[in-house]
């Protein structure tokens, strides 16, 4: 059956159900933004028109929202709970039925065992008939739900799930084998997935399929109103949370000499003991009055924590300048508890940049103190990456559906059981650039057709010792793309990049292929699953795969949709 896009939303706030505090936000979310998600959709089906495609059957099992895994949220989110993780749900579920596939969306256990077919009071058992979905959305508690529920089912079934994981799963923590001998430790990772089957909240893990959100678009009379309308002193402060106050004093009442400072402190009875007097606090707004402040306010500050939900985002497209803090050392699992126990590495960096993100030492006041003055006299306009559009996360969405595909394999990179001499190896399909410094996409050579994105946007550069591939790729304009790894995991690129290979050894390391500075001792990848974008060693340097991407929409290179 073709999927027909659908042009009302009314069917999809039936199927979400009722029940839940948190249902209510997402549907409450869905019908405001509804006008500005039919027109995307509208706009995506004449951009696509003629191109084939398929309907699938989706089940969308929001596990953190099941009592089983706890169902701390529900409860919360009148209190200020995680309400990023639903703006994303609701924003998915949106994408998804616009695009006209079919879909289930469950919140409970009961459900998503009736829904897999599992026997009523059997668990972890083998599943009777075949599973009715082609693609199953979750998050990290409904993957170990259906774990449990599937018995071995799960593992033959595990390459249709897509994994809703704010933060991102790098390869290093989502190898078991791996990460315990190396100590990755986590409270969410080894799944065995490919890395790519993860899906973030934000594109800075490459190894990771970037999902999003969207945010309000603003027509050129609104935005011309905000302009007009901001109020050059006025702050909101990021968080939601108390905590976050504690702590900040000093930087306040800096801030209080110039600007009126406003929180949305969830708070029960009185003010917050953390939120200062001369604090305008609001307490947890709805959402829409969230926006009406921040199209009136001029800074929207950031003291650390949260890191990265959507309010920045909608921050800077309701025309607000974020400030947020620079760590030294900047902050990771590695040294900072809100990332702890958390699969990744990745350091929390600003990506949109100036006008519309600062970054300052707040260690240092005059930094700071000047950055804040200079912010009330700097004029910027509203701005949203078309990514964070309806129909960009639409256009997104899309791609992946059509070529994503975890469950037919194509060809990995295996190696070789004896050393093979040379000529064995299949052809490579680089080809030498002209100055010999990256390879590049040789026309003549075969193309792989399964491969997606499609191979002629790859370009192998060489990381310096102390970048990671993300931040190579970065810096010659284009992103690291995990998927084409397996292109350069032979020996004769090495060659072909004019680098001596005295040895060459097959072995399991996230930093491989990468050959040990002057030792020149090579090193390939043993383990598929370990592909990374991330991670460095200054004993190394890195083949890097990067690619091209489109302005606006990273996740896709210029001929990928
Ligand atoms: N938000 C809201 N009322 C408020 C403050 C925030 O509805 O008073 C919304 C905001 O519009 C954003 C969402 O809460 O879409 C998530 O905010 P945040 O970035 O703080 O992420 P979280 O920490 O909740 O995951």
């Amino acid at each position: 059956v073709q999927a027909a896009f659908r042009s009302d939303l009314a069917h999809l706030l039936e199927l979400i159900g009722t029940g839940k505090e948190s249902l209510s936000f997402m549907k409450k979310r869905i019908r405001h933004l509804g006008q500005q998600w039919l027109r995307a959709a509208r706009r995506l089906e004449q951009k696509l028109k003629g191109q084939q495609r398929d309907q699938k059957h989706i089940l969308i099992h929001i596990g953190f929202l099941t009592e089983e895994s706890g169902d701390v949220f529900s409860p919360r989110v009148l209190k200020g709970g995680p309400l990023g993780e639903m703006v994303q749900w609701a924003d998915i579920l949106a994408a998804l039925f616009l695009l006209g596939h079919s879909l289930r969306v469950t919140v409970s256990l009961k459900e998503l065992q009736s829904h897999l077919g599992v026997p009523p009071g059997r668990g972890n058992c083998p599943l009777t008939s075949p599973l009715p979905f082609d693609l199953i959305y979750t998050d990290y508690h409904g993957l170990q739900q259906m774990k449990q529920h599937m018995g071995l089912s799960f593992k033959k079934y595990r390459c249709r799930v897509r994994v809703i994981d704010t933060f991102g799963t790098e390869p290093a923590y989502n190898h078991e084998e791996y990460a315990t001998l190396r100590g990755y430790r986590t409270n969410w990772g080894y799944w065995n997935l490919q890395p790519t089957q993860f899906m973030t909240m934000f594109p800075h893990t490459p190894d990771n399929s970037f999902m999003g959100f969207v945010s309000e678009e603003l027509n050129q009379t609104e935005k011309q109103f905000i302009k007009s309308n901001k109020v050059n002193s006025m702050a909101v402060v990021y968080g939601k949370e108390a905590s976050i106050w504690k702590g900040k004093e000093k930087f306040l009442a800096i801030l209080n000499k110039y600007m009126e400072i406003h929180g949305t402190v969830y708070y029960e009875t009185q003010r917050p003991p953390e939120v200062p007097a001369f604090v305008k606090n609001h307490g947890l707004l709805p959402q829409h009055e969230f926006q009406q402040l921040l199209r009136k306010a001029k800074l929207f500050i950031g003291f650390g924590f949260p890191y990265e939900g959507p309010a920045p985002l909608e921050a800077i497209a309701n025309g607000c300048i974020f400030l947020q803090a620079r760590f030294n050392p900047p902050h990771s699992s590695l040294n900072h508890e809100f990332f702890r126990g958390k699969p990744t590495s990745r350091e929390a960096k600003d990506f949109i940049g100036k006008p519309h993100v600062w970054t300052v030492d707040y260690n240092n006041s005059e930094e700071f103190e000047a950055a804040v003055k200079t912010i009330m006299r700097t004029q910027v306009d509203p701005y949203l990456p078309y990514e964070y559009t309806c129909e960009g996360m639409l256009e997104r969405i899309h791609a992946y559906i059509q070529h994503q595909d975890f469950c037919t394999t194509s060809s990995p990179p295996l190696p070789p059981k004896t050393k093979s001499p040379a000529m064995q190896s299949p052809p490579s399909p680089l080809a030498l650039s002209p100055n010999a410094t990256h390879l590049v996409w040789s026309p003549s050579a075969s193309r792989d057709p399964h491969a997606w994105p499609p191979v002629d946007s790859l370009q192998v550069w060489v990381s310096e010792t102390q970048h990671t591939c993300t931040e190579t790729c970065r810096r010659h304009g284009l992103v690291c793309e995990p998927t084409f790894f397996r292109f350069l995991n032979k020996e004769e690129v090495f060659l072909q990049l004019s680098i001596t290979c005295d040895s060459t050894e097959y072995e399991m390391n996230h930093l491989y292929p990468a050959v040990a500075k002057n030792v020149h001792e090579c090193y390939l990848q043993k383990e598929p699953l370990l592909f990374s974008c991330a991670g460095y060693n200054t004993k190394y340097r890195r083949l890097c795969p990067c690619r091209d991407y489109q302005q606006g929409q990273v996740a896709l290179c210029r001929d990928c949709l």
